[in-house]
């Protein structure tokens, strides 16, 4: 996915297998801005949404520039956490279930983004990724 409207088409087609029922979703687009490394892991995201107008922020998904190069298992976990936001606005049992339910190996793959990212903040991106 190494632009906004294909990152987008990926995300529109989990949403539209996982959870058709769910908010629309307007776009979804990498943001360089978003600083990934000191965004806490866990209580906060991974995206963030818009800041600004509440109505248009609501339905877009931001991701971190860095995910245009990790394995699409990264990318789909950052996706998957987003969507699951759209149904469920805390990190609560439901809330992991319906990640489960969209990538079942959500938890391990969350778990090897965390390394990875230890990773990043050590030593820097790997290469051979990009
Ligand atoms: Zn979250």
């Amino acid at each position: 996915m190494k632009n906004d409207k294909s990152l987008f088409k990926y995300t529109m087609d989990i949403k539209n297998e996982y959870i058709k029922k769910s908010p629309p979703l307007s776009k979804t687009l990498y943001d360089g801005k978003i600083n990934v490394i000191h965004n806490a892991l866990g209580t906060h995201h991974f995206i963030s949404r818009v800041q600004g107008n509440k109505l248009k922020a609501k339905n877009e998904i931001r991701v971190a520039s860095m995910f245009k190069s990790v394995p699409q298992d990264f990318l789909e976990m950052i996706v998957v956490h987003e969507l699951a936001h759209f149904k469920e606005k805390e990190h609560n049992k439901a809330f992991y279930k319906l990640c489960e339910h969209m990538q079942a190996s959500y938890h391990q793959v969350e778990f090897d983004l965390r390394l990875y990212l230890t990773h990043v903040d050590l030593y820097g991106k790997i290469k051979e990724w990009s």
